[in-house]
């Protein structure tokens, strides 16, 4: 048996019984991160000593029985543009790589609350912009199943950390589908939360609109155990609401539809294969599955490429060189700024922050972002519709397998179309999940999404864990462990 294998509440029984020791857990976990390093680079940040001494505390009350929390002792990865008192908080940024968070996100206090590990930052696409985890200031990540391939973004490090057994879960951030790509790309579940259930405070803002913290495990369990204790009304962030879930059913009564937008021309045969390959299963196992048709998903890229930007433009206003970070000095203030924000933001930054500042003009308001913020509308509208018909909504999480590193630096456009799935679940604010189902020809993972209504997080995840046990998906990348 691999410590680093198994799921939390595995872990927990064998602390509970005193079978297994977080300090031993954790020195595993430690020396897999280290090992894996230099050919992955998932992580920016290791952190060491203060982990051998919170391990033996939490040794200590595993000993004296007085442990309350399931996450007490268990390592988790932290993307690193989530702030963490006392250590540099990044985001794969020059921007920011000076920066000492000087508070701790909301999720971090509730971690630091039950007692979780941090074992280390992950390395991401800079502030979070990208599909591949190449968009980073600080090297590339890659893909622990096949080392030419890119573990997805932006939380690639995330991903690429427990895929290689070098925490046991990690949170990453999921904006346009940042959480539930790479977990497909590496055999993960990734699971983002209804917008609004995770405080975003302590989050570096990308997108407000879009972006939510959420989970990347090896079970839908550990994802399910990771959202009750990073999710709940703040006070600080104006957009997070009650976690006041709804039931829906997940067994056999439970209605399933397919979208039909998302089984057309630009996923592929493999990618559509392991959907069908799910469906056959719930078929067989009773559910009702139906084609549903959203079609205005085609426009998903589109809406998103407009309000996304829009968005970051306004937010990563704040990197003047005045408040946070980098300064490069210039004879006036303007100069200062100007040398500061062309010597800090990397490409894709820049490309969206024009792109965004186009959009939001005087004059061309109007015409892109107010009718992408009308077309979000009838998006949510259209979800809205399908969920009267169907309690979730199962598609592909990625048109395609993971590519190559490099593939498609050179392309944006082709870059974006990696997220065609997986954008529609943060312009409608909905949960979705991707798990994995398979590998390809390649011998790389693939992993179906699953969405459903607002705050129906808990019965999604039910649901899943279904089809997780009936798939029994139980691979993983060699040579880490
Ligand atoms: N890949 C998408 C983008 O580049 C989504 C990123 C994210 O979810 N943070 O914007």
């Amino acid at each position: 048996m691999d410590i680093a294998n198994l799921p939390i509440r595995k872990l927990n029984t064998l602390f509970n019984k005193k079978d297994l020791k977080p300090s031993e857990l954790y020195s595993k976990i430690f020396d897999n991160a280290v090992g894996s390093e230099a050919s992955l680079h998932a992580h920016l940040t290791l952190f060491e000593e203060e982990n051998i001494k919170k391990a033996k505390e939490s040794d200590g009350r595993f000993e004296k029985g007085t442990a309350q929390s399931l996450l007490d002792g268990i390592p988790l990865a932290i993307k690193d543009n989530i702030n963490i008192k006392g250590y540099k908080t990044t985001c794969s940024s020059k921007m920011l790589s000076n920066y000492t968070s000087p508070y701790d996100a909301t999720v971090i206090k509730k971690l630091k609350e039950s007692e979780a590990l941090f074992t280390g930052k992950t390395n991401l696409d800079e502030f979070a912009m990208g599909s591949s985890t190449e968009n980073s200031a600080f090297g590339l990540t890659k893909n622990p199943w096949d080392t030419d391939f890119v573990p997805g973004g932006s939380s690639g490090g995330s991903a690429a950390s427990v895929g290689a057994r070098s925490s046991i879960a990690a949170l990453g951030s999921d904006t346009g589908g940042s959480i539930r790509q790479p977990a497909s790309f590496c055999g993960l579940v990734g699971f983002k939360p209804t917008y609004g259930t995770v405080s975003r405070y302590g989050l570096i803002a990308f997108a407000s609109s879009l972006d939510q913290i959420g989970p990347i495990t090896k079970t839908v369990d550990d994802s399910r155990i990771l959202f009750s204790a990073i999710s709940g009304q703040d006070s600080r962030d104006a957009t997070s609401i009650a976690n006041d879930q709804v039931d829906i059913p997940s067994d056999k009564t439970a209605k399933i539809g397919v979208i039909k937008e998302l089984m057309e021309d630009g996923i592929s045969d493999e990618a559509r294969n392991e959907v069908s390959k799910v469906i056959e299963t719930l078929k067989t196992s009773g559910y009702e599955v139906k084609e549903i048709s959203i079609p205005i998903i085609k426009l998903a890229i589109s809406i998103y490429y407009l309000i996304a930007p829009a968005e970051c433009s306004a937010n990563l206003a704040r990197f003047d060189g005045v408040r946070y970070g980098l300064r490069i000095d210039g004879n006036t203030s303007y100069e200062m700024m100007e040398n500061t924000r062309a010597e800090g933001f990397g490409k894709e930054v820049k490309r969206r922050i024009l792109l965004g500042t186009y959009a939001l003009s005087a004059g061309y308001y109007d015409e892109y972002y107010g009718k992408a913020l009308q077309a979000r509308k009838e998006m949510i509208d259209e979800f809205t519709r399908a969920f009267n018909e169907v309690d979730y909504l199962i598609s592909p999480t990625t048109p395609t397998q993971a590519f190559k590193a490099g593939e498609k630096t050179s392309n944006p456009l082709e870059m974006y179309m990696s997220d065609l799935c997986t954008i529609p679940a943060n312009l409608a604010g909905l949960p979705a999940i991707s798990i994995p189902t398979g590998v390809t020809n390649d011998n790389l993972p693939l992993g179906v999404q699953i969405m459903s209504r607002a705050l129906s997080d808990e019965s999604l995840l039910n649901f899943s864990e279904i089809i997780e046990k009936e798939i029994q998906f139980d691979q993983q990348p060699k040579g880490w462990v």
